[in-house]
């Protein structure tokens, strides 16, 4: 395979593929994404898109169509599981430092955004990647279908249980003790414009708008991993919540199982030297899978697509691995923290112990203004 002209392969479809696929095409490079699903998920998940991801989709051209599909987020409202506010974080003004909002939006929406920015004919649905193999000028994947591909490299965006990962990285999934359940539905705003979480003994439920009326919840609670029951969910869920404040209960029992997320056990990633070898790397959940604590997966998974861009935007002849591997080292010193606070503060937030929830109402109650603007400083920046 000819160096002058990279071509590169993204496995993967999700917010990070997609968000590579549409930088790498504006930076003139040719790129084709593979996904195994035979086209997007319609239902379920949401995220809240912050102030760094959206500066980075600003770099794109992407971030008020992205704002104009979701519910901009004002506050940050965290409750007892009775319904006592323990604080209430000005998002808003941390937004309006970082130069850019704080956005809930639902997955679908933000993959139609993202989707826009990528050729039609660069996205092939129904392709699972099942092999990649390399050589010193290319790396060609194989495919369920019986097809095979060839690139100059190969950017794994395959989420958590990566299959590429395991061909380059042997580093074992780490149980983060916490399982979720993830759900939308219609109904009249929670709180508008403001993010809750509610926390009990071991369990917590958030929820944040995500525009069109809609709220989208999630649940977690500890649990050894596999030990939840999928087909019954629901009543699980709601098992878990009887008797929390108005209106949790309504809120899970108004959402159609549809439009509920398969029950998911949580499991991060700790930090590694690198997350590739030679031409193959690695991108959002599949590099740095992370506890969604601090609502900054699919986040990362956009500041991923833009620094890779970037740093083969600058790629020539043969330095293709050089550029790979400064794109995780950039990479690994911003999101290998992210993920540490994220397991901690989970750990903290879900309160399984009493030092826990006095440390957890503690930190709600008393930390300073200051602390947590600074400590929202750090992941709401986006350094382009
Ligand atoms: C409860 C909860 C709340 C969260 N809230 C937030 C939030 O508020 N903000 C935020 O930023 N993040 C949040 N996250 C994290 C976020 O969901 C993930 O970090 C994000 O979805 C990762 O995106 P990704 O593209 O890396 O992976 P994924 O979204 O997992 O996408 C991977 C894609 O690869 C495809 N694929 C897999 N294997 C193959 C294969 N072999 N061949 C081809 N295709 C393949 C999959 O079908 C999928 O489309 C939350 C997570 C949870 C669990």
């Amino acid at each position: 395979m000819g160096e002058d002209k990279p071509r590169i392969l993204v496995v993967g479809a999700g917010i990070g593929g997609l968000a590579a696929a549409a930088a790498l095409g504006q930076a003139g490079i040719e790129t084709i994404v593979f996904e195994r699903l035979d086209g997007l998920i319609a239902v379920g998940g949401a995220f809240t898109i912050a102030s760094n991801a959206m500066l980075a989709l600003r770099e794109l051209g992407l971030d008020s169509a992205l704002a104009e599909r979701g519910a901009v987020i004002k506050y940050f409202s965290h409750r007892t599981w009775r319904g006592k506010e323990l604080a209430r974080w000005p998002l808003v003004d941390f937004a309006r430092d970082a130069g850019a909002p704080v956005v809930g939006i639902g997955r679908p929406e933000v993959q139609d955004v993202l989707l826009q920015a990528v050729d039609d004919s660069d996205v092939r649905f129904g392709w699972k990647c099942i092999g990649v193999v390399q050589d010193e000028s290319g790396v060609t994947a194989s495919f369920e279908n019986g097809r095979e591909e060839r690139g100059t490299a190969l950017v794994a965006a395959d989420g958590e249980q990566s299959t590429v990962r395991r061909l380059v990285d042997e580093t074992p999934l780490r149980y983060s003790g916490h399982t979720t359940w993830q759900g939308a539905v219609t109904f009249d705003e929670f709180a508008p414009a403001t993010q809750t979480q509610s926390y009990g003994r071991g369990v917590l439920f958030g929820t944040r708008p995500i525009g069109g009326g809609k709220v989208y919840w999630y649940a977690s609670r500890t649990a050894p991993p596999g030990t939840s029951v999928p087909a019954d969910a629901k009543a699980e869920l709601l098992e878990l919540v009887r008797g929390w404040h108005d209106p949790i209960e309504q809120l899970v029992d108004a959402t159609d199982v549809k439009a509920m997320l398969p029950h998911l056990d949580v499991y991060d990633l700790p930090r590694r030297d690198s997350w590739g070898k030679g031409r193959i790397t690695l991108l959002g959940d599949a590099a740095h899978p992370m506890a969604p604590a601090l609502g900054q997966g699919a986040c990362q998974a956009i500041e991923d697509g833009v620094k890779l861009a970037r740093q083969l935007a600058r790629a020539h002849g043969d330095n293709i691995p050089a550029r790979l591997r400064r794109y995780e080292a950039e990479r690994i010193a911003r999101t290998a923290p992210i993920v540490e606070r994220a397991r901690t503060q989970d750990r903290i937030s879900h309160g399984d112990t009493t030092t826990e929830r006095i440390a957890r109402s503690l930190g709600l109650r008393l930390a300073p203004a200051r602390a947590i603007a600074k400590r929202y400083k750090d992941l709401f920046t986006f350094e382009p």
